[in-house]
């Protein structure tokens, strides 16, 4: 159901869930700018156990007792942080609310996540209210296709993905993340660059664990990004 870390979360503190990815039925909001740049999908593609526990799980995701078996993982394996969809997205209303639920019942559980759904309505209207509670940090996904939210709630911030070097984040982009081919390590005005994709060589490896950005700080850290040092 959820597994501990992988090579961007890092070791055993993040637990991620995944459900397939790169289809309107999973990823409502998705664009064609996210969409041939899909991790998630070039995961499906190369790591097939990764792709068969994330089909299980979008059964699991569609049966009632889906939030209550959840919060039995949670406890039973002491998970302190989930990273909520390392596949997929908020696919709808109800299932969101499964995922509201949890967070609401689990207060000791950090969740974070980034998604694209704030494009559905009444999708957003769920998310909002997770990314309002003290246990979640929430990340609009956008990109050149989506354009920039207009309706960002104040505890919600903005990950911009870039996929040409022409794509200047727009203004209110709090984190931006580039397709393989742009990370490259050069001064980039505007927004934090996510550590792991800027193209600096970093000893050790740069891990979510490690970086905390998206799960660890609140929007009040939109100016006082971590800096991380080549070599550190
Ligand atoms: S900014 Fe940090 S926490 Fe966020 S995705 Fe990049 S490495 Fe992970």
């Amino acid at each position: 159901m959820l597994t501990p870390g992988n090579h961007k979360l890092g070791g055993r503190l993040i637990w991620g869930f995944g459900l397939p990815s790169g289809t309107p039925d999973t990823c409502p909001g998705l664009s064609s700018a996210c969409q041939p740049h899909c991790y998630a999908v070039a995961v499906e593609r190369y790591r097939p156990a990764a792709a068969a526990r994330y089909r299980a799980n979008l059964i699991r995701s569609r049966r009632r007792d889906f939030a209550r078996r959840i919060r039995a993982h949670l406890i039973a394996h002491g998970v302190r942080v989930v990273r909520v969809h390392t596949g997929g997205d908020f696919y709808s209303v109800r299932y969101a609310r499964k995922w509201l639920a949890i967070m609401l019942h689990s207060p000791r559980v950090r969740f974070y996540f980034y998604t694209r759904s704030w494009r559905v309505p009444a999708i957003k209207t769920v998310i909002d209210r997770m990314a309002a509670l003290p246990n979640c940090r929430a990340w609009y996904s956008a990109d050149v296709d989506t354009g920039a939210p207009t309706s960002v709630p104040p505890q919600v911030r903005v990950a911009w993905l870039m996929t040409e070097s022409t794509d200047v984040p727009p203004q209110g982009t709090d984190l931006v993340f580039r397709v393989r081919r742009l990370r490259r390590p050069e001064p980039a005005p505007g927004p934090c660059v996510c550590p792991a994709e800027d193209g600096v060589p970093r000893a050790p490896r740069v891990t979510c664990e490690r970086c905390g950005l998206c799960w660890r700080s609140t929007p009040a850290a939109r100016v006082s990004l971590p800096v991380i040092e080549p070599g550190s």
